[in-house]
């Protein structure tokens, strides 16, 4: 009988440790299923499914080459998984653990089920460098600040990734499945996706690429480059990382073998996949991450909210489409827009001014990322925005208010980055600042003092 991988967020390959050890016990068929009706799994936004539906045309080739045919379902996981097993006849059910709680809910359904009817369920650690329950601190608990957690799990050796399996025989027969069309991933009236296509392949081949093209040419400037959205100084590995098509562990030693000739940028890489760490530590111990400040005090800040009515909503409506008159922030509204991805310096920048100067609550503006991201994913996203809004784990502090023209002077000094994204910049096309930064921060500091403390 077949062996049944169930694919998520692992669409790779190499070092695919539940693709291993379903090819070592024999003929394969691998799973994947859209499941959009799992209570806590959230459903993806429109960036990423765009990106899902051709990361899945990817992957069925790569199987393909080695034998291994790739079945796409709908529904809940707790019943198509299960249920696809028993139409293969599978004698074993193979995957890489998820960190989301309604995830591994739906996971630890799936797996009493297959083992209540005799199936071998198993499942393996792929998709970070460390399991999160593995790192506590010396009371016991989960780590809330970066420092001590980055030096604990920066103290340890990580595994080597594991090579593709080699081609197996084909299994007899394959259960039914759907076409990937039928799903409609892709954006249709309008579609919106052609600079999305510009700007990015998806699947591992051009994963491995970007890799190889950012260790022998980034890396080694990385340290002060990664400061700059007008030039290319960062990876752009994040999509690459959130759907799987690169192991954090290819990362990790692709970046450890050029350690000696970029020192520097070496350990800042390093450390940054440490952050992606961290943020998935905090979602397995905080659930809710999305929904609930991790800093409970910041329950009464007076956020604005979209139940509340008000001018807010023009605001809101001003940021999402590049609009505010603050060019930096304007080019990164844009950039995501047009690319579903914004440099980092910039992400924080348009966070502070959306939480703090325009007073909106931070939950919307991370449901904008969760869907026009093609690297939003179930941690990083919400962890970084209640670091952005102050009332998250090791969280930026409140009073420190980025001021988004300081910032473009400081990491955009020649225009570059907000010229390329704003080309009517400096004409009367343009629109005035959206806000007053002084007295908005004033207003921000203001409500922030009048938080109850120590709840
Ligand atoms: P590089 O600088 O090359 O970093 C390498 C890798 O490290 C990244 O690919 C990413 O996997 C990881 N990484 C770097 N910084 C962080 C961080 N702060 N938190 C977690 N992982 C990090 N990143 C996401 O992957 N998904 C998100 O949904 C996401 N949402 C964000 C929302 C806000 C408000 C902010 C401020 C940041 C967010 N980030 C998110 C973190 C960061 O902006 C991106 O990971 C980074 O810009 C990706 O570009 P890169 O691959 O070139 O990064």
């Amino acid at each position: 009988s077949p062996s049944l991988v169930w694919f998520r967020d692992d669409l790779r390959i190499t070092d695919n440790p539940a693709l291993h050890a379903a090819t070592d016990a024999g003929p394969t068929l691998a799973l994947y299923v859209l499941d959009e009706e799992s209570p806590g799994v959230r459903p993806l936004g429109g960036a990423a499914r765009w990106w899902l539906h051709h990361a899945l045309v990817a992957l069925r080739e790569e199987l393909d080459r080695i034998g291994v045919p790739l079945v796409l379902r709908r529904g809940a996981a707790a019943a198509v998984v299960p249920a696809v097993a028993a139409e293969a006849g599978a004698g074993g059910l193979f995957w890489n653990r998820r960190y989301g709680g309604g995830e591994r809910r739906a996971d630890a359904a799936v797996k009493q089920i297959a083992r209540s009817s005799g199936l071998r369920a198993e499942s393996h650690q792929a998709s970070l460098l460390h399991e999160p329950w593995e790192l506590t601190t010396r009371q016991g608990g989960p780590y809330k600040v970066f420092t001590p957690f980055w030096k604990e799990l920066s103290s340890h050796d990580f595994r080597h990734p594991l090579p593709a399996p080699q081609r197996q025989r084909v299994p007899e027969k394959a259960p039914w499945g759907d076409s990937l069309e039928q799903w409609g991933l892709l954006p249709r009236d309008p579609d919106w996706s052609v600079p999305l296509a510009e700007a990015w392949t998806p699947g591992p081949r051009a994963a491995g690429e970007f890799l190889e093209e950012f260790t022998d040419s980034v890396l080694s400037g990385y340290s002060e480059d990664r400061e700059r959205p007008g030039q290319a100084g960062t990876s752009r590995l994040s999509p690459y990382l959130r759907w799987g098509h690169l192991s954090p562990f290819e990362v990790w030693h692709a970046i450890g073998r050029r350690r000696h000739e970029a020192p520097g940028g070496s350990a800042a890489f390093a450390s940054e996949l440490g952050w992606r760490e961290f943020a998935w530590h905090q979602l397995y111990h905080h659930p809710d991450l999305a929904t609930v400040n991790l800093r409970r005090e910041f329950d009464a800040y007076p956020w604005w909210s979209k139940g509340d009515g008000g001018g807010q909503a023009a605001l809101l409506r001003r940021w999402q489409r590049g609009r505010t008159g603050l060019p930096l922030v304007d080019a990164g509204q844009r950039e995501l827009w047009a690319t579903g991805w914004m440099h980092n310096r910039v992400r924080m920048v348009s966070a502070s001014l959306l939480v703090k100067n325009l007073g909106i609550d931070w939950r919307l503006g991370e449901q904008w990322f969760w869907d026009t991201l093609v690297d939003a994913d179930a941690a990083s996203n919400p962890f970084n925005w209640q670091w952005a809004a102050g009332c998250g784990a090791d969280a930026s502090p409140f009073f420190r208010i980025f001021n988004p023209l300081t910032q473009e002077k400081t990491h955009d000094p020649d225009g570059t980055y907000t010229r390329r994204w704003i080309p009517e910049l400096g004409t009367p096309d343009y629109p005035e600042a959206c806000v007053d930064l002084k007295e908005s921060r004033e207003a921000a500091l203001e409500a922030f003092r009048s938080l109850p403390r120590n709840r």
